[in-house]
């Protein structure tokens, strides 16, 4: 039992970064036993296994050389914030004592991205040193962690040391998680990976210091959406409010996160917004509203792809349509699709069929093609699955 992170929450609708829903109780599976004292970090009616696993991970990361780290592909602020937040702990418990005595673990983190660059949005968390290209990344890693990807296909570039590796320690918190690693630390309750990453650190023994709380804290403003979706419990504010004591600045952390963009960005969202479509009739009758935003549309304004990751977030808004959906095209000339769901539709589910993954509320997937025929497929999976989301594996 460590310590200091509160007991998991009641319940969860296992949403996730994007996720709005001020009610998902109707996608939610209420886990049995949650909210149980219990064992510190679950609400899961497999804590006992989640144990079992945590005890092979601290073990294994003891007794390492070596810890690679890895978190998926174009990072959010969970997957880039948990990493370096594990990356800062394990140097500090290097320079510390370690519990065998021996020298301390080489660590290696990165992320399977070509070009290898920090999205612009996280330069602020502190910990770029402690960061490699994957070239640099052992091909056949003892111990690696991988951060907030729920198959190891998210991995990118990094996918094939992941299934190398002789210990692979997944840290996860999407419903479709294919449990890839040696040791599966999943559970789908929690508000983000970062929940999971500082339970790692606390049983790891690492104090809690301001460069860890920052990794941790960007993890749960942007998957809880700043504490506005359905996942914020009393529970997370008090983890919230445990990092704030570090001395961390709440304000700073919004700003850098959704409060600054190039001014090209608001023209490229006139044009896009502009184009949205609405289909009161898709999505099972719940409404769909969706629009696209070309390589075209970036070039236009010479914008890189990460800053339109924001643009789900003003689409989603449209009070008529359950459904939002925004295809991104990247510039390989893929269609990365973002999805939202407000609760009646699990598009974690439709994106699932259609190759990607998520959760119930807010999924994506990658597709080829022209975008007729991607919203197609797409609104296909979506009026099969909607009000289907809320049966007995609706919060998966
Ligand atoms: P995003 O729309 O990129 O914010 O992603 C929303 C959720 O869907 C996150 O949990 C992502 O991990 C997941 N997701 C997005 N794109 C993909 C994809 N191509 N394959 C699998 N999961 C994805
Ligand atoms: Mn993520
Ligand atoms: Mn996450």
């Amino acid at each position: 039992m460590t310590a200091e992170c509160p007991p998991f929450p009641g319940q969860s609708s296992g949403s996730d970064a994007g996720a709005a829903c001020p009610d998902a109780s109707h996608l939610a599976a209420s886990p049995p036993g949650a909210g149980a004292a219990g064992v510190q970090g679950s609400a899961d009616p497999s804590a006992p296994d989640l144990e079992a696993e945590w005890s092979r991970a601290i073990k294994a990361l003891n007794g390492a050389a070596e810890i690679c780290l890895a978190c998926h592909v174009r990072p959010d602020g969970d997957a880039l914030g948990s990493m370096l937040a594990v990356a800062h702990a394990l140097r500090a418990r290097g320079l510390a004592e370690r519990p065998s005595g021996s020298a301390p673990a080489r660590i290696v983190a990165s992320f399977g991205d070509r070009p290898f660059e920090i999205p612009r949005i996280l330069r602020f968390l502190p910990g770029a040193d402690l960061l490699s290209p994957p070239d640099l990344f052992p091909e056949r890693p003892h111990v690696m962690v991988t951060f907030d990807a729920a198959s190891v296909d998210r991995l990118g570039l990094l996918e094939a040391s992941a299934s190398a590796a002789e210990e692979l320690i997944v840290l996860d918190h999407h419903a479709s998680n294919t449990s890839f690693g040696t040791v599966n630390l999943v559970n789908p309750a929690a508000a983000a990976t970062a929940v999971l990453a500082c339970d790692l650190i606390d049983r790891l023994g690492v104090e809690m210091s301001r460069d860890i709380a920052l990794g941790l804290y960007a993890g749960l403003v942007t998957d809880t959406g700043s504490f506005r979706y359905s996942t914020t419990s009393p529970w997370v504010h008090r983890l919230a409010a445990r990092l704030l004591e570090t001395g961390i600045e709440p304000g700073v952390v919004a700003h850098e996160l959704w409060d600054r963009t190039p001014f090209g960005f608001l023209e490229l969202l006139s044009a896009v917004l502009g184009r949205a479509q609405l289909e009161p009739d898709s999505a099972g009758g719940h409404g769909l509203v969706w629009t696209t935003v070309t390589r075209d549309d970036r070039a236009t304004h010479g914008l890189p792809f990460e800053v339109v990751e924001s643009v789900i977030d003003v689409v989603r808004r449209a009070d008529e349509a359950d459904v939002a959906v925004v295809l991104k095209e990247d510039d390989g000339g893929n269609w990365q699709v973002s999805a939202r769901s407000k609760g009646r539709a699990d598009v974690g589910r439709a994106c699932v069929a259609l190759g990607g993954g998520g959760h119930a509320l807010a999924a994506g997937f990658t597709a080829r093609g022209p975008a007729a025929e991607v919203m197609t497929a797409l609104r296909r999976q979506l009026q099969g699955g909607a009000d289907g989301a809320g049966g007995a594996d609706g919060g998966r």
